[in-house]
């Protein structure tokens, strides 16, 4: 094929060329333009070889955004959360397996072997946790509960309860540069889980290795129709296209982020539009931390890694040291020494290279005249210099990592200019309070580090700057080795930040999956609850017989309902349950004592005597499909029990939670204990493993 070359993007081009275009994945087929269409030239970062040609031109993105809203929405439809998590899990153990082919290309981005496993093992590992977490924290089912019930009527009878659905539209992800496969696989993984269709646009210098996942995905035939579509090249006119329906999940520059964010479709159209932006994530070394002591150490140590790993390419990378008054120099010498005795410059293909060139030649241009300018607001290098590092390729994107000083701890540039590259600087502060403030003029970030094995100090400064971030990571000498590090969003927690760093929450757990559902409150009557949540609502119809301990998942409904009891508590009972247990509490055992408490007539009976008891009064004992007690949940305890009064049990099965790779599942019962007055003695839920058959 022969394409137009534009020659924009990444870089000045050799006289090497290829005939690769980077294809598209549309409507479940591969697509590539036609004849004469614009293309970038994308180049190798370390040699300025053309790698591949990119272009959307000609694309039908009106066709692609409806095939994920018709295909990809009933494809997906037809799977639970944990069917569509275990489908993550085999994908994440496919790609596994075709990982070695991936850090090849990955190293023509300019990353070493350490920082290719940040972005692929990254990536897969996030497919890992979201998958596991979906099944153990979501129900199998197609919707999920929020929070308890709210009572709106006197008898019962009319009830509130929020529940999510999935989004009738699609997920649009726009990445940025750094992360190709990361950078994808974060944002599918949940939309994946919620049921919703992704279509993926990487950035064009890197697309090039996120279509070759999007590759490996598809061969893998794991994933349902119309759940992935991969735009290679321009998103052109993509949200000219969504609607209140859809989503966006733009990472990159604030400036992109700002423009994408005026369109009417979002503005006034609906789209849910969330951006990860920049970010000038900070690292406070505390003031205990003194040279020679474990944090300071811990500190060099993480500024190095964040300065260098990926070139410094990370959102999350650190920016801004921010240090004790007049320990800058001692700061910025260690710096120094680790950064010449660890740090090895050149093409990652090369044995030895710790640190890459940066994606392209662009993207150099645009940190040096970063660093041009964070000189012009006041900053000095005091580490590395602004020329290519020696013996490095001249057409590579190759920049020595720099750090700047700045007198002025309150300069501007130091706080607003982001050099997304090898680049960070240093400033100091009088007191808690100032590093505080210093933290905050980042106008909001995604994480910094505190460095500090103080508990006061580790406290003033949290409480100061938690809400200027998504997250803080505390460094001291206790978690120095085991911690993830400074630069590493792990997807069980919240990964975005307020304000600059773009106010979204791309990770964090099953809140990720939640972010492509809409949240809906329902009300109306127990019955009705029941049959839209399929979780069994107080005051829903209920049906007894069989006792529910004889019934497989196969035959037990939610609402299946058994009854025990009544059987009256002596003082006997609670004085031998005393003994047995060792328990002598004096609200059990003295009833002067006991009387004298502002909460008991007396003596009463242990609470965990009535579970126990309770648990005899529900049994079905002989050997059946339950196979286990795996818990209690949300045990409380309303009224005392004295001597004389009686209690019984009433046991409803709550929620049936079929595991999908096991022969059995998991039983919830709500179970309420009554006195003989009909209060409410005691409530809570009995968690069981049940076999299938
Ligand atoms: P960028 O230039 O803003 O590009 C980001 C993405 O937006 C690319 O896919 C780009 O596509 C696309 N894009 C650009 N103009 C567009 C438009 N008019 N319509 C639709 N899409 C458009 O950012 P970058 O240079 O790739 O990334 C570097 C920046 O990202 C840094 O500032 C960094 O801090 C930030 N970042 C933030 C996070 C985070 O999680 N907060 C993570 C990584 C990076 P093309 O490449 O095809 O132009």
């Amino acid at each position: 094929m022969t394409l137009l070359s534009n020659g924009t993007g990444a870089g000045t081009g050799t006289d090497t060329s290829s005939d690769t275009v980077v294809p598209s994945y549309v409507l479940d087929s591969w697509w590539t333009p036609g004849e004469g269409a614009h293309a970038q030239r994308v180049l190798d970062a370390s040699t300025g070889a053309e790698v591949a040609r990119v272009s959307s031109d000609g694309l039908d993105l009106a066709a692609v955004v409806a095939h994920a809203r018709t295909v990809g929405q009933a494809s997906l439809g037809e799977l639970t959360f944990h069917q569509r998590a275990i489908l993550l899990k085999k994908l994440g153990q496919y790609l596994g397996g075709v990982k070695e082919e991936l850090y090849e290309l990955s190293a023509r981005t300019g990353a070493t072997r350490y920082d290719s496993m940040v972005d692929i093992d990254g990536g897969i590992g996030v497919l890992f946790t979201l998958s596991s977490k979906g099944r153990r924290e979501m129900p199998n089912s197609q919707v999920y509960i929020d929070g308890d019930v709210e009572a709106l009527s006197r008898d019962g009878s009319f009830s509130g309860q929020h529940i999510y659905t999935r989004i009738p539209g699609v997920a649009c992800q726009i990445n940025a540069f750094n992360f190709p496969v990361w950078g994808m696989l974060e944002k599918l993984a949940p939309a994946f889980i919620a049921g919703v269709p992704t279509i993926v646009k990487p950035a064009t210098p890197t697309g090039y290795l996120t279509e070759a996942v999007v590759r490996h995905i598809l061969a893998s035939g794991i994933l349902p129709a119309g759940s992935l579509q991969l735009i290679s090249g321009s998103a052109r006119d993509l949200i000219d296209h969504l609607d209140y329906r859809d989503l966006v999940a733009f990472t990159g520059s604030a400036g992109t982020a700002r423009s994408l964010k005026a369109h009417p479709n979002v503005v006034e159209g609906g789209v849910r539009f969330t951006s990860e932006t920049d970010s000038l994530n900070a690292a406070i070394l505390g003031p205990d931390a003194a040279a020679g002591t474990a944090e300071f150490d811990a500190y060099v140590a993480s500024v190095v890694t964040e300065m260098t790993s990926k070139a410094g390419q990370k959102c999350t990378s650190i920016r801004r040291l921010i240090v004790p008054a007049g320990r800058r120099d001692q700061v910025v010498a260690a710096v120094s020494e680790r950064m010449a005795r660890r740090v090895t410059i050149g093409d990652p293909r090369a044995e030895g290279v710790t640190m890459g060139p940066l994606a392209s030649t662009g993207q150099r241009d645009e940190v040096l005249a970063s660093v041009s300018r964070l000189i012009d607001g006041g900053g000095r290098i005091v580490m590395g210099s602004v020329d290519a590092p020696t013996g490095t390729d001249p057409e590579g994107a190759f920049v020595a990592p720099i750090l700047l000083a700045f007198h002025d701890p309150e300069s501007p540039a130091v706080h607003e200019i982001e050099a997304f590259g090898p680049v960070a600087s240093i400033i100091e502060y009088t007191d808690l309070d100032h590093a505080i403030a210093l933290a905050a003029r980042g106008g909001g970030s995604l994480v910094t580090t505190v460095a500090t094995h103080h508990p006061d100090v580790a406290r003033t400064l949290v409480l100061g700057i938690a809400a200027h971030h998504g997250r803080v990571l505390m460094l001291d000498r206790v978690d120095a080795r085991s911690s993830t590090g400074h630069g590493s969003p792990v997807p069980h927690l919240v990964h975005g930040g307020p304000g600059r760093a773009g106010g979204s929450e791309e990770l964090g757990g099953i809140r990720s999956v939640l972010h492509h559902m809409q949240r809906t409150a329902i009300q109306g009557s127990p019955d009705m609850l029941t049959a839209i949540t399929g979780e069994w609502h107080t005051g829903a119809a209920v049906r007894t017989g069989i006792h529910p301990f004889r019934k497989s998942l196969a035959e037990l409904r939610v609402g299946d309902q058994t009854q025990g009891g009544p059987r009256v508590v002596t003082l006997a009972d609670i004085t031998a349950f005393a003994e047995a247990t060792g328990d002598k509490f004096y609200a059990h055992t003295d009833a002067a004592a006991a009387a004298a408490n502002p909460f008991f007539p007396g003596i009463v009976a242990h609470g965990y005597l009535l579970v126990s008891w309770a648990a005899g009064l529900f049994v079905d004992a002989a050997p059946g499909p339950v196979l286990a007690n795996s818990g209690l949940e949300k045990l409380r305890f309303v009224t005392p029990v004295s001597p004389g009064d009686s209690i019984r049990v009433t046991l409803t099965a709550k929620r049936i939670t079929p595991r999908e790779t096991d022969e059995y599942g998991e039983v919830c019962w709500d179970a309420v204990l009554h006195n003989q007055n009909d209060e409410v003695v005691a409530s809570y839920d009995v968690l069981t493993l049940v076999a299938k058959e």
